[in-house]
């Protein structure tokens, strides 16, 4: 059986990092990982591939057409994970979106992943754009995990995204696994997250510290798991995703208005 997964959270907020990390941790466990990146920046499997992958679905499908093999968009990374960019337009032409759509429906056809896995989809944006909604919206992941630290901003998109599952959970198996806590190490952030993923009828299923071994890791292109194997960063990221295979505690969040979310912030953060 496939599990179905799927990253959200605001631009920049650390999402690739923990994908390829817990992707790297799975691999490491046994499993058979496959990592999408749905991003037109095409980055979210570098630290898995040790490269920026250039032959993403879009491309490929644009270059070759009907006679476009699997192999030619599903690349072997650390521990035998597959990864995948979807791709999408250059900055300031075409819908992002749309070439998500056609990236998975590609994926599908070509049968492309293999049946027994775990899939973990990385996704850019907070779902109001539809585009980014489509992974949920068509039921390619079902367990939705939202990363956040404890920046208004990051929570307020984080809050959109579970409007955006609410409402697809309405109709279909999409559930909201927690909120992913990745530091930025402000103000009672941890508490903060904490309340924030209660409010969501949710919870905080990891707290990753902001710490220097990430950018060292990057810097090399390597996740953490395979840069720095021994330290406490890849035993968090390891933890984690322990936690994402069993974890059978998916709910339909409650998400607030941001006039709540203000008052939250302000209550952990005024310091
Ligand atoms: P985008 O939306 O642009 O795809 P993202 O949400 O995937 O971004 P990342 O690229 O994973 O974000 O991370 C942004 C930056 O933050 C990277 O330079 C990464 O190394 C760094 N970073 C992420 N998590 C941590 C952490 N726990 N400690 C230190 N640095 C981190």
């Amino acid at each position: 059986m496939q599990k179905k997964i799927a990253f959200y959270g605001k631009g920049g907020i650390g999402k690739s990092t923990t994908a390829a990390n817990v992707s790297a941790a799975l691999t490491e466990f046994g499993h058979q990982v496959c990592q999408i990146g749905c991003d037109p920046k095409n980055d979210s499997t570098r630290l898995l591939l040790g490269r920026v992958c250039s032959q993403t679905v879009l491309d490929m499908v644009k270059q070759y057409g009907d006679a476009l093999q699997a192999e030619q968009i599903v690349h072997t990374g650390f521990g035998g994970v597959h990864c995948v960019e979807a791709g999408g337009p250059e900055p300031g032409v075409g819908c992002a979106g749309r070439g998500i759509i056609v990236a998975l429906e590609k994926l599908t056809a070509l049968q492309a992943l293999p049946e027994e896995a775990v899939i973990l989809y990385d996704v850019l944006g907070d779902v109001v754009c539809g585009g980014f909604a489509v992974p949920i919206r068509e039921g390619y992941a079902t367990d939705i995990y939202i990363v956040s630290s404890g920046e208004l901003m990051s929570l307020y998109a984080a809050n959109n995204i579970a409007k955006g599952i609410a409402r697809y959970a309405a109709r279909g198996p999409v559930r909201l696994g927690g909120i992913i806590g990745n530091s930025r190490g402000i103000a009672n952030e941890h508490d903060l997250l904490q309340a924030f993923a209660k409010r969501l009828n949710t919870s905080l299923v990891a707290y990753i510290p902001r710490d220097r071994i990430v950018n060292k890791a990057e810097i090399h292109r390597k996740t953490v798991i395979e840069f720095a194997a021994d330290s406490g960063q890849a035993a968090i990221y390891r933890k984690l995703a322990n936690f994402i295979c069993e974890n059978a505690a998916l709910t339909v969040p409650t998400p607030m208005t941001f006039a709540e979310l203000e008052e939250m912030v302000l209550t952990y953060g005024d310091e």
